[in-house]
């Protein structure tokens, strides 16, 4: 065996849905591999919580002990792929520290911790790479931070959960009710069985801190994202953006945001939101993910494929762990993490965005001037109104309900005019305000 050849120690940290394909790729791939680093990659050991003889990996290779496995000499590159944010944070810090690098899929952890693990390997020199923690196979991480490291991205924005994105596909195929939709998704395995972390918006929130962060050079976590989840979406909200030609998505957005004077910002937010059907991300449909990046000088690309799922995942985990090797056996570094740009996070309430508003009225004369007076108030521009009448299950028209699609406007414009419309006597209830993307001004 000679010098370059000498093999590159690998340990995996879980043997779930990811750990498994990860192992078998390295199994199945191995000389393939080996001549892609310019040397064999050699599974030292794989981490777990149960060690047992039935898990389809010889068990001298499995061990409870991560702290001794990341821990031994003949170990170069840690791939994490065990998931809460303890004991991997634990974990990837100890590699970094001792000078390994390390791969991980753990969306959690990065949006919280991105700060203290890239200093960490910064300190020790070694690379740390997470393509996988945001939309499963679908490459994004990489094209933000080479192919479009000369370019200015202005904007970010995707559907990276697969469970909401499968939950409102449904809603929209079917008609079918938010708790029905969630009811079948978690039958058939496409929702966990506390579906919080992907309903409420958590998961999507993570991965926007991530690509907010390397999309426009400025440290972003979890907690400057601002988020909202499914679980309010109506089978109504459903039929009120079919007759506006759209569909609704749980997007997650990132975007560089200029003030009057010229002061640039980062706004992350995740929401569900109305999107045009000739939208890209309208066709988007099922557990699959797409990312539309916008940059000054390549325009609009857009990255679509399996989001999540054990060999997807595995897939870009593999392709990192290809990439540290070989800086391990040829010498340098992937990129570092780069905040030099320290944008300021935008507050929601600055954020324009067109919005669909629906009300329950009376149905009296002068109450569609008395919600229009209230939009004007507060500049917010209306770009189009309807009015149709509402009859009890007698046949008798007993209100009206009025719709209304704005022009852009603040969060904090529109949050005032939804207040102020809910105090008037004329209105008896605000049945949905939605926000809508991808629609022009
Ligand atoms: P999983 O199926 O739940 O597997 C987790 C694995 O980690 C199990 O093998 C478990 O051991 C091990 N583990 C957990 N806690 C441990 C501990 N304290 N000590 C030792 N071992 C421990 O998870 P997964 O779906 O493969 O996901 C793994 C990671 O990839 C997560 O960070 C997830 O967010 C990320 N990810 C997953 C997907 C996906 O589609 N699944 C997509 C993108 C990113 P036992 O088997 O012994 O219990």
């Amino acid at each position: 065996m000679s010098a370059s050849e000498k093999p590159v120690g690998i340990a995996v940290l879980g043997l779930g849905n990811v750990g498994t394909e990860v192992v078998r790729i390295l199994d199945e791939s191995a000389e393939d591999l080996a001549a892609r680093v310019g040397a064999p990659l050699v599974l030292r050991g794989v981490g777990v919580r149960n060690v047992s003889d039935d898990r389809g990996v010889p068990v001298d290779l499995l061990t409870d002990d991560i702290e001794a496995l990341v821990a031994r000499d003949d170990v170069d590159i840690v791939v994490e792929v065990m998931g809460p944010v303890e004991p991997a944070r634990k974990a990837i810090l100890a590699a970094l520290e001792s000078g390994k690098s390390v791969v991980t899929a753990n969306k959690a952890l990065l949006a919280q911790s991105t700060g203290e693990l890239a200093q960490a390997a910064e300190q020790a020199r070694v690379d740390l790479y997470f393509e996988a923690a945001v939309a499963g196979a679908i490459p994004v991480i990489r094209p933000l931070t080479q192919s479009l490291a000369g370019d200015t991205v202005l904007r970010v924005a995707g559907i990276v959960n697969g469970t909401t994105n499968y939950i409102l596909s449904a809603m929209s195929d079917t008609g079918a009710s938010y708790d029905s939709a969630l009811a079948d998704a978690s039958a058939l395995g496409y929702a966990e069985a506390d579906p919080t972390a992907d309903v409420e918006g958590y998961d999507a929130a993570a991965k926007a801190a991530i690509l907010a962060s390397i999309a426009f050079h400025t440290r972003v976590t979890a907690d400057d994202v601002y988020r909202e989840g499914i679980t309010k979406v109506t089978a109504e909200d459903f039929e009120s953006a079919k007759a506006l030609g759209c569909t609704i998505k749980l997007l997650s957005i990132c975007e560089r945001i200029t003030n009057g004077d010229g002061q640039e910002s980062v706004s992350a937010r995740v929401y569900p939101a109305l999107v045009p059907l000739d939208h890209p991300l309208a066709a988007v449909n099922g557990a699959f993910n797409a990312v539309v990046v916008e940059a000054e000088a390549a325009g609009r690309l857009m990255f679509y494929g399996q989001g999540a799922g054990g060999a997807p995942t595995a897939s870009a985990v593999l392709g990192d762990l290809v990439m540290a090797a070989r800086n391990r056996v040829q010498g340098g570094r992937g990129p570092r993490e780069s905040k030099y740009a320290r944008l300021a996070i935008a507050p929601i309430g600055v954020v324009p965005t067109r919005y669909y508003v629906s009300l329950y009225v009376s149905d009296k004369p002068g109450v569609l001037s008395s919600v229009a007076a209230e939009f004007a108030k507060r500049e917010v521009s209306i770009a189009e109104v309807r009015q149709e009448g509402v009859v009890n299950e007698g046949g008798q028209r007993v209100g009206a309900r009025i719709a209304v699609l704005t022009h852009r406007a603040t969060d904090a414009a529109l949050s005032e005019t939804i207040t102020a419309l809910g105090d008037l006597d004329a209105v008896s209830s605000v049945a949905s305000v939605l926000r809508m993307e991808g629609a022009g001004e």
